[in-house]
């Protein structure tokens, strides 16, 4: 999936246009997101100096998106003119009902991958039902 997420009050406290400190797991899981295949896009507000700072200072966190306020790096992005990306799932403190934490994103991103451990184990569990009933259909 393509995920963009915010920096301010997300990645970070909200301390623009200064860095907040990082919100815990952010960046644990920013990397496990991208370990499992997500594509991310920083989406913020921030332009220019405070962009590329933003950027840093996410890079030196280990974290390097693939794009920031656009949605590929090629992509011509006019600052001036506020819209949407094109993506999958946005995480953001202005979320309804406000910013969830990391670890509950992480697992709400996850419940419907068909990679997820939880997953994985219903359908094996599901597998096993049906060899068991074909089996015991076959003998009658
Ligand atoms: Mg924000």
């Amino acid at each position: 999936m393509v995920i963009a997420v915010d920096f301010d009050g997300t990645i970070v406290e909200h301390k623009y246009p200064k860095i907040g400190k990082e919100r815990t797991f952010a960046f644990e899981t920013l990397k496990t997101l991208q370990k499992d295949g997500h594509v991310l896009i920083l989406w913020t507000i921030r332009t220019g100096e405070l962009l590329d700072e933003a950027i840093e200072y996410c890079k030196k966190n280990g974290i390097e998106f693939y794009a920031a306020n656009k949605n590929y790096p090629e992509e011509i992005y006019d600052e001036s003119i506020s819209r949407k990306v094109n993506a999958d799932i946005f995480i953001d403190d202005r979320n309804v009902g406000g910013f969830l934490g990391w670890g509950e994103i992480y697992q709400l991103i996850n419940q419907d991958n068909p990679n997820n451990k939880n997953n994985y184990l219903n359908r094996l569990a599901q597998n096993e039902k049906k060899s068991f009933w074909s089996i015991f259909k076959n003998r009658s």
